[in-house]
């Protein structure tokens, strides 16, 4: 029986898993090898927009070596990317590379996905990335200089950009702040893709107020990044959090003011 798409990216990651494992323990896996345990326990993809991920797979069996397998694994992204967005492409966003270059400092070409393909795309990717933390509302591709948002992010920064504010005690607030983290926290991946998923969330954290600040006023922005430090925040997997992100601590970006976030 034909394995559906969601149980053939399940096998793909736990065979790369295997391939990690063995490469992260300085062995060496034969092209041979790569293909034909592959072939015998991945396969070939139940739909044809898969066809892609095994091809870039087969490929990357001739390049085993850490950095060449960590590429392969990219690309692989890039294709699940790509099979997920033919029917419905996403929508290129340029107000928000405005928001990550007046924060962050990198201009990355933003998009904004419909909810339908979202949806599938992201089981998918959070599947490959398997064991991995990853944040699921946004992806950061930094060959590509490109992020991918989830569309409820892109629907909190698009009230945001058109000077809408939150209305008082409502989940609006916490979804502005999770929204403006999100895209900063992607762009901080691109400028600098070393950077810790610790050190990406801490420095998103304190752009919500710059941020909200200068499009809805200093009162509102406080409130926001309130919301973006105290729910947010300590909602998050360990390992985004840091205990040197707090004020005046070795991350806080203006260690001389004790606004904070
Ligand atoms: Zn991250």
């Amino acid at each position: 029986m034909q394995p559906t798409e969601a149980e053939w990216v399940g096998a793909y990651e736990a065979w790369s898993d295997e391939i990690d494992a063995t490469l992260g323990a300085g062995r060496t896996v034969f092209r041979a090898a790569c293909v034909a345990t592959f072939d015998d326990e991945v396969g070939s993809p139940p739909t044809g927009r898969l066809e892609p991920l095994a091809a870039t797979t087969r490929r990357g069996c001739a390049e085993l070596t850490p950095a060449g397998w960590r590429r392969t694994q990219e690309d692989v992204v890039r294709a699940l990317v790509s099979a997920n967005s033919e029917p419905l492409p996403p929508r290129r966003r340029p107000a928000l590379t405005e928001i990550a270059s007046s924060s962050v400092g990198v201009r990355p070409k933003v998009y904004c996905w419909s909810p339908a393909a979202w949806v599938p795309f992201i089981e998918h990717y959070a599947t490959l990335r398997g064991g991995e933390e990853v944040s699921l509302k946004g992806v950061a591709d930094t060959a590509r200089n490109r992020i991918d948002l989830d569309p409820s992010v892109c629907s909190s920064l698009g009230r945001y950009l058109r000077g809408i504010r939150p209305s008082k005690l409502s989940s609006e607030n916490l979804y502005l702040a999770e929204a403006l983290s999100v895209l900063t926290h992607q762009a901080e991946h691109l400028k600098a893709p070393s950077t810790s998923e610790a050190v990406a969330e801490c420095r998103a954290l304190q752009y919500v107020r710059p941020l909200v600040s200068a499009t809805l006023g200093p009162e509102v922005a406080t409130e926001i990044a309130l919301h973006a430090w105290e729910i947010a925040y300590p909602r998050l997997p360990a390992s985004f959090r840091s205990p040197g992100c707090r004020d005046g601590g070795p991350l806080d970006r203006n260690p001389g003011s004790s606004a904070w976030p």
